[in-house]
């Protein structure tokens, strides 16, 4: 006997077949003798249809309003999977966030789990309950309702497995399993059977939306064997793991793309020490995150160019910070959302040149124009224009030979 968290995706509870369908497979999971919790996401597009009233009602809307509306998509999927699971002989019942309850911090709309007391809830697992959690939700500091960022279901299901001591956290989507790229992109991408936390945590922030960033976070910290496998097929998923699990580790084991970033260039800047803490201080006292930064290389000694990246939603709001805060003098502010960052990720790339050269001369042979460039230890990131993402996704899983036989 095991005890296991099952997580459902939007598109995997998209209507009420789907939803039946998803309460056969819990069935099946007791009917195997283990002790079963779930968690669901909304309805596919709902959250979005939500976010976007609450957009449409005040676009500078109050975040705790947002919490409480952007909330319900998983109350009625949670409830909804409970009838379907009663229907089926399973005592099971619904739980939303502030029931278990799950306590988060106070950060509206993009909260962290604090804690979640899970004493109840597998007491009641032990009687043979199924507990149907509703994802993306908590309860704050405040008392009143919290959400956990967009995708923030993978991060109930895995704080949730960790809480209630289970042995597995099987993440259950609309694809079977991570792939070297989006295999909605990349036709020829590879399922991975298994992946190192490391990885995953760096396909997750570089873009791979297939696992909430801190869900990978947290199953590391807590070493919760995940598990990511599709709502419908029975195929073999793919085990987020530790790295000694791993036989044959690959050089690059993914890549990963975001079109989340604008570019932001300040042109004519004074090249003297100072400048890039003028710069950066004002845009992070206004919790404005920049990402990847170049300073170009003076011509004349006494100015330079400063390139930089923000999050898409962030740019409207660094230009006017630059534009009425900075102290620092320029010629010009330019900016460009039509951008997209590609990374290519491995643990291999630790004992291994020459990955980040390969990643140059594939995109200069496409004639692709490098923009910027950032590494770390595992990863290598270039911002490109949006328009070659398909192109160089695509040259790039073929030049480190992940496309699939
Ligand atoms: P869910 O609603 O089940 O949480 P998501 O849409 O959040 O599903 O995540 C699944 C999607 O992630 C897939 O449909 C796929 O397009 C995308 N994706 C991006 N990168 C990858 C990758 N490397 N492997 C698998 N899926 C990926
Ligand atoms: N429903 C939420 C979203 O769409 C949370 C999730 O699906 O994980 O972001
Ligand atoms: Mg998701």
């Amino acid at each position: 006997m095991a005890r296991i968290v099952m997580k459902f995706g939007g598109t995997s509870v998209g209507d009420l077949a789907r939803i039946k369908n998803v309460a056969k497979k819990v069935k099946a999971e007791v009917d195997r003798g283990n002790q079963v919790a779930v968690t669901v996401s909304a309805m596919s597009g709902v959250t979005n249809q939500l976010v976007a009233y609450c957009t449409e009602a005040n676009p500078l809307h109050d975040a705790r309003e947002y919490d409480a509306i952007v909330a319900t998509g998983e109350q009625v999927t949670s409830g909804l999977l409970a009838i379907c699971l009663q229907e089926l002989g399973i005592e099971a019942r619904s739980w939303q966030g502030w029931q278990i309850p799950i306590i988060s911090d106070d950060a509206h709309g993009k909260a962290r789990i604090v804690e979640i007391k899970g004493e109840d809830l597998i007491k009641r697992m032990e009687k043979g309950q199924v507990p149907v959690v509703a994802g993306f939700q908590g309860i704050g500091p405040d008392n009143r309702i919290t959400t956990l960022g967009r995708g923030g279901s993978d991060t109930t299901a895995v704080a949730l497995a960790a809480a209630l001591k289970a042995d597995r956290c099987d993440i259950y989507t609309d694809v079977d399993g991570v792939y070297t790229t989006d295999p909605r992109i990349v036709k020829t991408a590879k399922k991975l059977d298994k992946i190192t936390y490391e990885e995953m945590l760096e396909m997750a922030s570089l873009g791979a939306k297939v696992l909430q960033t801190r869900s990978v976070e947290m199953a590391m910290k807590h070493r919760v064997r995940v598990q990511v496998l599709s709502s419908f097929s029975d195929a073999p998923g793919t085990l987020v793991c530790d790295e000694e699990e791993i036989v044959e580790q690959e050089l690059v084991s993914g890549i990963a793309y975001s079109r989340d970033e604008a570019k932001i260039t300040l042109v004519g800047v004074s090249d003297q020490p100072g400048v890039a803490a003028g710069i950066f201080g004002p845009l992070s006292d206004a919790n404005i995150n920049v990402d990847m930064i170049v300073q170009n290389v003076s011509q004349d000694g006494k100015t330079t160019d400063m390139t930089f990246t923000v999050g898409k939603a962030d740019l409207d709001r660094a230009t006017s910070v630059i534009k009425d805060k900075l102290k620092i003098p320029f010629k010009a502010l330019n900016t460009d959302k039509n951008v997209v960052k590609v990374s290519v990720i491995g643990i291999g790339m630790r004992s291994h040149a020459g990955v980040a050269q390969k990643m140059f001369s594939t995109l200069a042979e496409k004639g692709i124009n490098i923009q910027v460039i950032s590494t770390s230890e595992i990863k290598v990131s270039v911002l490109i224009a949006e328009e070659y993402t398909e192109l160089a996704l695509r040259a790039l899983h073929t030049a480190y030979e992940l496309d699939a036989a």
